[in-house]
């Protein structure tokens, strides 16, 4: 049985794609992942104890990952752990360099070492996002591979920086790693700061709906488990020092999202007034882009990967999995999900997963 090395695993993406990948092949998943307040235990419930390990480090601690490495000896590493929601990273840019760039060269450096010293079939996949290539224009085609990077955000450029290490650690010293670079994720298990989830459970408790500006910035979205898809896809066949970009031919503006969120959930959870009612506009975030769209074709003309899940049944199964999952996102809400990580002394509103962070006072964007 292979051991493939996940980082960020409990994460939305990377919790995701574990339980993916367990569930359709025989490998074994040791997560690395040092439980910031975006890594959630309560995502790893369900899956086999015997096929998984929770092994909790900084990808920025040397020593850690290469004792890891050497113990475990993987025959892959898929790489999601990272600081991932932008208004975070306009409030600390640092701990977004520390995290997704160093961070990123530690494991990049282990990793070389590790493939160089006998395990030559070693395989390196990084997760990034489409906020690096920056922002288009109405009119302008979505980007590909070949676009340039202008990143906007202190976050978007902090995850340029890491496709550029993991693009120079391939072309410098050979190290066997692609790249993909993907939309806006959404499904279950998402943290509720970003928009959907933040969306849904205010519509749910009744609470205001911030929308940034006038909500007509336009994103494309993925449904998360087509995105785990078509990391398998890249890990399998991706070819080293190659990028793919991951999308899901979903372009909406905010304010669709969140109109069709409020629509479902006035249908399934009826109120005494549309949810519609409950949308507040404020001010727009600093630097924020107003159009993503991702040409897809490199990954469907050579992996063969296309979505299978449209919009409007991907945000219905979300809203099912949080109305059948009250338990999750309760946790996070009280804060009590960080005992699981051990961390028993956590304030939710000290370390803002408990009030204004998510969004009950500021505004939200994707
Ligand atoms: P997330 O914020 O939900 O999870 C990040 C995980 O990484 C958490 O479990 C956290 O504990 C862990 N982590 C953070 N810093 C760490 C460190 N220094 N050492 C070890 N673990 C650490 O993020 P996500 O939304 O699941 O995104 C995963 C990856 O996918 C990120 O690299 C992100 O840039 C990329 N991505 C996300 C989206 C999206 O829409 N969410 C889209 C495209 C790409």
């Amino acid at each position: 049985m292979d051991t493939l090395l996940v980082t960020g695993g409990a994460g939305f993406i990377g919790a995701n794609f574990i339980h993916h990948v367990l569930a359709g092949n025989r490998w074994r998943v040791v997560n690395l992942d040092c439980l910031t307040y975006a890594g959630n235990v309560d995502s790893l419930a369900g899956l086999d104890a015997g096929r998984h390990r929770l092994f909790r480090a900084d990808i920025a601690d040397g020593p850690a990952v290469r004792r890891l490495l050497a113990e475990e000896r993987p025959a892959a590493l898929v790489h999601f752990a990272a600081e991932s929601h932008v208004d975070r990273s306009i409030d600390d840019p640092g701990a977004f360099i520390r995290t997704n760039v160093v961070g990123t060269q530690v494991l990049l450096d282990a990793a070389l070492d590790y493939w160089r010293e006998g395990h030559p079939d070693f395989r390196f996949v990084h997760v990034s996002t489409d906020e690096v290539y920056g922002d288009l224009g109405p009119d302008d085609p979505p980007f590909s591979e070949t676009t340039p990077y202008r990143p906007s955000s202190p976050y978007a450029a902090s995850k340029a920086a890491s496709d550029h290490l993991v693009r120079a650690w391939h072309r410098t010293f050979g190290l066997p790693a692609s790249i993909t670079n993907c939309s806006n994720n959404y499904g279950p298990r998402q943290f509720p700061e970003k928009l959907i989830p933040l969306m849904l459970l205010n519509a749910l408790e009744g609470r205001e709906l911030p929308v940034y500006g006038d909500g007509q910035q336009r994103r494309d979205w993925l449904y998360v488990e087509d995105h785990c898809r078509a990391i398998e896809r890249v890990l399998k066949h991706g070819r080293p020092g190659r990028t793919y970009n991951v999308g899901g031919n979903a372009e909406r503006s905010n304010l669709d999202v969140v109109h069709a969120l409020c629509d479902l959930i006035d249908r399934r959870r009826p109120g005494n007034r549309p949810r519609r009612e409950l949308i507040r506009f404020v001010d727009d975030r600093p630097g924020h882009d107003r159009r993503y769209a991702i040409d897809a074709t490199r990954i469907s003309d050579e992996l063969d990967w296309q979505p299978e899940v449209d919009f409007e049944t991907g945000l219905a199964r979300t809203v099912d999995w949080y109305l059948d999952n009250e338990a999750w996102w309760q946790r996070i809400r009280s804060g009590a999900y960080r005992d699981s990580a051990g961390d028993s002394a956590a304030d939710p509103e000290r370390d803002g997963y408990g009030g204004e962070r998510l969004g009950t006072a500021g505004g939200a964007g994707a």
